[in-house]
């Protein structure tokens, strides 16, 4: 079958002459929640960006279905991948439930009001990124944890089979950091693609089922979590200030670790 999202050779140049993405293929299907890692300014952000279809490859495609992105319409588009920005550049004055049902606008004609399958998906969203108790609140005046869980609302309430997700965790609390990883896995078990940039090798090691690293613009790996997420693989990319562990789950199998390690 074909797959969800398939990306090849893709290349990025900003135009400063920085090629922030360098020949990277990359691929992603319903049931994987794929993490990708690398250090800061390794170009992640810019992938992402180059998959949602809101940058142009200078090189490469990528193909949503088996057809090219490029030429997908902007609404198409919009109903099948959700991109969780990792930073908002201004944040609207709105309550986080009017916030979250923007998510809805790809799935509503242009003099259509919203149905109550948008309400549905609104409620649904509030409650599943646990932010029901903040629907009334103004989105300016929530904590950035809180800001992050509306931010992950809006991106359920698109109801996209795609989701792209840039940083979800930082700024939220171990608890936090948890729900939503436990969030993206149980949508993508529930058919959903996750693709979602982090930092937390931990949360990546714990729940991805594919991880790919990037350093300098270049998938440098791409494998199950036990084989990129190793000393051999990460050292080069991130030096020794790391430290490897194992650890039995509450199920009693064992699960690694990676914490930042000052040595
Ligand atoms: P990451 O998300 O891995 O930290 P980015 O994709 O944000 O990396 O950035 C990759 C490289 O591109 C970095 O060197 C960064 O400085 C550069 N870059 C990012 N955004 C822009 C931009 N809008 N204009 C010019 N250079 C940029
Ligand atoms: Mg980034």
């Amino acid at each position: 079958m074909v797959k969800l999202l398939e990306a090849r050779g893709l290349s990025f140049a900003y135009p400063s002459g920085l090629r922030a993405v360098d020949g990277v293929d990359f691929e992603a299907d319903r049931g994987e929640l794929v993490c990708i890692a690398g250090p800061n300014g390794a170009g992640k952000s810019t992938l992402l960006k180059l998959l949602a279809g809101l940058e142009k490859p200078s090189a490469g495609t990528v193909q949503l279905e088996g057809a090219p992105l490029a030429r997908t319409r902007a609404k198409v588009r919009a109903r099948k991948i959700a991109l969780l920005p990792q930073t908002l550049t201004a944040l609207p004055d709105v309550t986080v439930k009017r916030f979250v049902a923007y998510g809805r606008y790809a799935h509503q004609g242009v003099f259509t009001r919203a149905t109550a399958e948008d309400g549905r998906a609104v409620a649904r969203a509030l409650e599943q990124a646990d932010v029901a108790d903040l629907g009334q609140r103004l989105l300016t005046e929530l904590s950035s944890g809180q800001r992050q869980r509306a931010l992950v609302a809006r991106a359920l309430a698109q109801e996209a089979e795609l989701l792209l997700v840039d940083e979800p965790t930082n700024a939220l609390d171990p608890e936090h950091q948890i729900a939503v990883f436990e969030l993206l896995a149980r949508l993508s078990c529930e058919g959903h693609a996750a693709v979602v940039v982090t930092h937390d090798l931990n949360l990546a090691s714990q729940f991805a089922t594919r991880v790919g690293l990037v350093a300098e613009g270049r998938k440098v790996a791409d494998g199950v979590p036990g084989e990129v997420l190793v000393r051999e693989v990460l050292e080069p990319v991130y030096g020794s200030k790391l430290a490897y562990g194992e650890m039995a789950a509450d199920g009693g199998e064992s699960r690694s670790f990676i914490v930042p390690w000052r040595g």
